[in-house]
C-alpha cells in the first residue's frame, strides 16, 4: 500500500458524497446525518490455530450500513488493510448500490485484516469458520447476507454457509452468496460483476457514440471483477491492452494474448511477459495509458487528486469499490472523462446475488440464460435512470448515482417512520 492509499480515509470519502448528493434531495438534516452512520458495527477479536500449531489473533469485521430496504448485504474481504473505517465506507456504498439497482436489500459488509497470500488453505478454512461463529448473530437469510469480495472466494463461501448451517442445524444455503453451484450458488454470478462492467461500458459506448470493437481496454486488478470483465471485452472485439495485479501490469499497445496471460496467471499465480510486443508497466503507469476504456478492478483510491490529470482514458468504467476520489472526480470532470461509477458499473454483482438469494428461498434453479438475460435488463435500465438524472440535473454520472440510490433509500426510511 503506497502512503497515499494510507492517509485517505474512504469512510470519509464516503460520507462526503453524501453531502454532495443530497444538496439535490430534499431532505432534512437530521435524515442526512442518519445516512452518515451505520446502522450496526460488530469487531471481534478471535484466536486461529495455524499449520504450525502456534495461536494468531486476527480481527475482523460486520458492518450493517442501513436495512430499510431489505436484509443487509455485501462481501467480506481478507486483506492486511481490512480497517473499520474501510468496512463502513464499503457497507454505505453497498446500500447506495442496491438502491440503484431497486433490489431489495440494505448494505453491509464485513472482513478479516490478514494477509491470505501468506495462508495455508487450512489456516484459511479454520480463520473462515471461526469468523463466521463469531458474526454468526448478526447473519442469516432475513437479516444479513456475504458474498465474496477481495481474496475471498466461492470456497470461503461454503465454509460460511457449512458453518452457519452447523449451528442452525440445518442447511441455510441463502445465508451467502457467491457459493459454488453445487451448494445452491447461482449459474452466472461468479460472472456476474465482470459481465456488469462490460454491460454499462457497452452502454457508456452507445451514449457516446464509440464502437466497441477496437476500443483500447486498460484494466487495473485481474480477479474476479476484472479477470471476468477482460475476457469478456476480448469476446466482444476490444483491444485490452493492459492488466495488472497487485505486483505489476501487462501492456500490449496491440492487444494483448489474454488468454495465455491469464492462464498462466491461473497456473502460477503471476503474469509473464514473453513476447517481444509486451512489457512490464507498474499499476500507476496502467492507469495513465492512452486508452478508450480504463477499468480499476482492483481496491480503492487509485485515482486521486495526484494522477487525475495524467489519466488519459475516454470513459472509466469503475469494477472496483471506491477507486477514485472526490478530488480526482473533479479533475476528470473537467477534462471530460465520462465516469460510470462504482455503485453502477460493479452492481451486477449484487443483481446476481439477489437472483441466488430468490433461488436458494424458493428452492429453483434458474438457467444462465435467464440469468444474464435479467442481469442485462437491469444493468441497462439502471444505466438509463442515471443518464437521465445526470442530464435532468445537469450533475455527473456519479453525484447522479448517488442522488438515486440515496433519494430510494430516504424515502424507504422515511416511510417505515422512527420507532418509537
Ligand atoms: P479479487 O480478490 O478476485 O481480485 C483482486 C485483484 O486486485 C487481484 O488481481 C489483485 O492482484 C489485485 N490487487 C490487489 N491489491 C492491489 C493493489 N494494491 N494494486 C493493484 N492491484 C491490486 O477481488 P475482486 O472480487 O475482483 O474485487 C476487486 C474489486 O471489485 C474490489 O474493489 C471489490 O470490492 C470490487 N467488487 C467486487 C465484487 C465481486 O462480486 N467480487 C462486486 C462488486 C465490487
Amino acid at each position: 500500500m503506497s502512503s497515499e492509499q494510507e492517509r485517505i480515509n474512504s469512510y470519509e470519502i464516503a460520507k462526503k458524497q453524501v453531502d454532495i448528493a443530497t444538496k439535490y434531495l430534499d431532505l432534512d438534516p437530521g435524515s442526512v446525518e442518519k445516512l452518515k452512520h451505520t446502522k450496526r458495527e460488530l469487531i471481534v477479536h478471535f484466536p486461529v490455530k495455524m499449520d504450525d500449531d502456534s495461536v494468531r489473533v486476527f480481527t475482523g469485521y460486520r458492518i450493517q450500513h442501513n436495512v430499510s430496504r431489505g436484509p443487509a448485504k455485501g462481501g467480506i474481504r481478507y486483506h492486511p488493510s481490512v480497517d473499520l473505517d474501510e468496512v463502513r465506507a464499503l457497507a454505505m456504498w453497498m446500500t447506495w448500490k442496491s438502491a440503484v439497482v431497486n433490489i431489495p436489500f440494505g448494505g453491509a459488509k464485513g472482513g478479516v485484516q490478514c494477509n491470505p497470500k501468506e495462508m495455508s488453505l487450512h489456516e484459511i478454512e479454520h480463520l473462515t469458520r471461526r469468523f463466521t461463529w463469531e458474526i454468526s448473530m448478526m447473519l442469516g437469510p432475513e437479516q444479513d447476507i456475504p458474498a465474496p469480495d477481495v481474496y475471498t472466494n466461492p470456497q470461503v463461501m461454503a465454509w460460511m454457509m457449512d458453518t452457519y448451517s452447523i449451528l442452525k442445524g440445518y442447511s441455510v444455503p441463502g445465508v451467502v452468496t457467491g457459493k459454488p453451484v453445487e451448494l445452491g450458488g447461482s449459474l452466472g454470478r461468479f460472472e456476474a460483476t465482470g459481465r456488469g462492467v462490460v454491460i454499462t461500458a457497452l452502454e457508456a459506448l452507445k451514449y457516446l457514440k464509440k464502437p466497441i470493437e477496437g476500443a483500447k481496454v486498460a484494466i487495473q486488478g485481474c480477479g474476479n471483477v476484472g479477470g471476468v470483465a477482460a475476457k469478456h471485452f476480448d469476446r466482444l472485439g476490444a483491444k485490452v491492452i493492459a492488466i495488472s495485479d497487485s505486483k505489476k501490469g501487462i501492456y500490449n499497445e496491440k492487444g494483448l494474448d489474454l488468454q495465455r496471460l491469464l492462464e498462466y496467471k491461473a497456473k502460477y499465480q503471476c503474469f509473464v511477459c514473453d513476447k517481444k510486443e509486451e512489457s512490464e508497466i507498474t499499476n500507476q503507469e496502467l492507469l495513465e495509458l492512452g486508452c478508450d476504456i480504463l477499468v480499476p478492478a482492483a481496491i480503492e483510491n487509485q485515482i486521486t487528486e495526484k494522477n487525475a490529470s495524467r489519466i488519459k482514458t475516454k470513459i472509466i468504467v469503475e469494477g472496483a469499490n471506491g477507486p477514485t476520489t472526490p478530488e480526482a472526480d473533479e479533475i476528470l470532470s473537467d477534462k471530460g472523462i465520462f465516469i460510470v461509477p462504482d455503485i453502477l458499473a460493479n452492481a451486477g454483482g449484487v443483481t446476481v446475488s439477489y437472483f441466488e438469494w430468490v433461488q436458494n428461498l424458493q428452492e429453483l434453479i434458474w438457467s444462465e440464460e435467464e440469468v444474464l438475460d435479467r442481469l442485462t435488463r437491469i444493468m441497462q435500465r439502471s444505466f438509463k435512470e442515471v443518464l437521465e438524472i445526470s442530464h435532468s440535473k445537469n450533475i455527473p454520472m456519479r453525484t447522479a448515482a448517488l442522488v438515486l440510490g440515496i433519494g430510494r433509500v430516504a424515502e424507504a426510511t422515511r416511510l417505515r417512520g422512527i420507532y418509537p
